[in-house]
């Protein structure tokens, strides 16, 4: 490998060690070729100036900059918050419309052009990460700099048909062609992408798999998020997860964890368990519902309401079926310390893992890492994630059909060992060969095969 790795995300870990399944990888990465990470600091100021912090991290350095409110308003909780993320998880009538912000989103990634072109050498591989900069290679570009750069999308493509209601979208392909690599999490994303490309005026898509577009050539490939496996697991088999929930000895436990999205499909899950426990036979285990499902992004619109929707679908399900000793759904609206995390899924009968539209799902990925191979929990997981591809040993649900994903529950939990253990022996097999670490040299190496190819 030559030149320095470069990566540009949204948020930079300079405020304590990296946690997380990405920024560990990235993490590791740049502490074994050295090089930069650039980013937000997670900072507010009033005035931020063109010039980046630094923060030495262990073998690399981060250059973080500052946001001003009108920037965090109409570049983050805005154009990519209030535009891109509902266009890419099928839901364009979400999206919240408003010109000034997409001005301030295209300022935002021309400002951070501006101050990485001042650093950057010609054979750095930079790899930019989410639809927070779309189109930064393509202001890089415009500043002259010539080196490869990579993308990764961490969520769907979004479909041609929705594609049409974003207002920049002929601007999309010049955005997508400032990349040499564009990286989408499934097969299904691949296909999208090359739809909208297919028939574009100046698009050509070449025997070799590359794309030509105007003066540039392009590859739009697919490498599918992984978790740190390994080290999940070591954790989920360190505390006793049932000791921490409290639960009576037969009492079964079905675990969602979840972002409070509305790209999650949380109120049609706490319904269909609703209907488990309504058609459930008298002598059926008694199952309960873990759900935690922390808040995110509530100065967005669209999702003030999420949580008032499920606390009224879980107390009308708690209120049927309670008992004095029982309330068979909790949920807790707070994050939970990934150990602790681990061990609860280990502790879980079944993962309920049913979004409507999501790009991988990492959560399917955790639960199947923290069972125990000997006595393992039951996957059920959405048609609609980008898991799916890779984990066809799940019960596959259809998160619109109360009834399927009812059905699956009682499947699940009726689920004979011998069954249990094949099918996690499948699903285990993919998440922990497939992690987070052949991820990324998948994805690097990639990008140094397309940058040799173009010496
Ligand atoms: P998304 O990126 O859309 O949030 P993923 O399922 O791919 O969905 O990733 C979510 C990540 O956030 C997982 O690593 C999961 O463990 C973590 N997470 C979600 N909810 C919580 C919580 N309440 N406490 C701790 N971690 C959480």
């Amino acid at each position: 490998m030559t030149g320095r790795l470069v990566v540009v995300s949204n948020r930079v870990p300079s405020d304590g060690p990296p946690s997380g399944g990405l920024v560990v990888a990235l993490h590791d990465c740049l502490r074994a070729t050295g090089g930069l990470w650039f980013g937000t600091s997670g900072r507010i100021t009033d005035d931020p100036d063109d010039s980046f912090a630094q923060v030495q991290g262990d073998g690399y350095t981060m250059r973080t900059f500052d946001l001003s409110p009108a920037e965090q308003q109409g570049y983050y909780l805005g154009y990519a918050n209030s535009v891109l993320w509902p266009l890419c998880h099928r839901r364009a009538d979400l999206m919240a419309l408003n010109a000034g912000d997409y001005d301030t989103y295209m300022q935002v990634n021309r400002r951070l052009a501006r101050m990485m072109a001042a650093e950057l050498r010609p054979d750095d591989r930079i790899w930019i990460h989410d639809y927070h900069f779309l189109p930064l290679a393509d202001c890089l570009r415009a500043e002259g700099v010539t080196a490869t750069i990579g993308y990764f999308h961490h969520i769907p493509f979004p479909a041609t048909h929705d594609m049409m209601a974003l207002p920049q979208h002929d601007l999309f392909p010049r955005w997508m062609a400032g990349f040499d690599l564009f990286g989408l999490q499934t097969q299904r994303d691949v296909a999208a992408a090359l739809e909208m490309l297919r028939g574009l005026p100046g698009a050509e898509l070449l025997r070799d798999g590359t794309i030509s577009y105007r003066d540039r050539r392009f590859e739009v490939r697919s490498f599918p998020i992984g978790i740190d496996a390994a080290a999940f697991a070591a954790e989920a088999a360190r505390i006793d997860g049932r000791a921490l929930l409290n639960f009576a000895p037969d009492e079964r436990l079905v675990i969602g964890v979840d972002r409070l999205d509305y790209s999650k499909g949380l109120d049609n899950r706490l319904r269909a368990f609703g209907r488990y426990l309504r058609d459930r036979a008298e002598d059926a285990p008694k199952a309960s519902l873990l759900q935690i499902a922390p808040p995110t992004r509530e100065e967005v619109d669209a999702y003030q309401q999420i949580r008032e929707d499920l606390e009224r679908t879980a107390g009308k399900v708690n209120g049927l079926h309670s008992d004095l000793g029982w309330t068979p759904i909790r949920y807790i609206h707070s994050g939970v310390p990934r150990d602790t995390l681990a061990a609860v899924y280990r502790a879980a009968d079944v993962g309920f893992v049913t979004p409507f539209c999501d790009g991988m799902n990492l959560v399917a990925k955790e639960f199947v890492a923290a069972q125990d191979p000997d006595d393992p929990g039951v996957l059920i997981l959405s048609q609609f994630a980008g898991a799916v591809e890779q984990m066809a040993s799940a019960l596959i649900v259809n998160p619109y059909d109360i009834g399927e994903m009812a059905r699956a529950l009682r499947q699940a939990l009726a689920m004979p060992l011998a069954e249990r253990i094949d099918r996690h022996q499948a699903l285990a097999r993919g998440v922990f060969r497939k992690d987070v670490a052949h991820w990324t040299r998948s994805y690097l190496d990639t990008m140094d095969r397309l940058s040799a190819a173009r010496d």
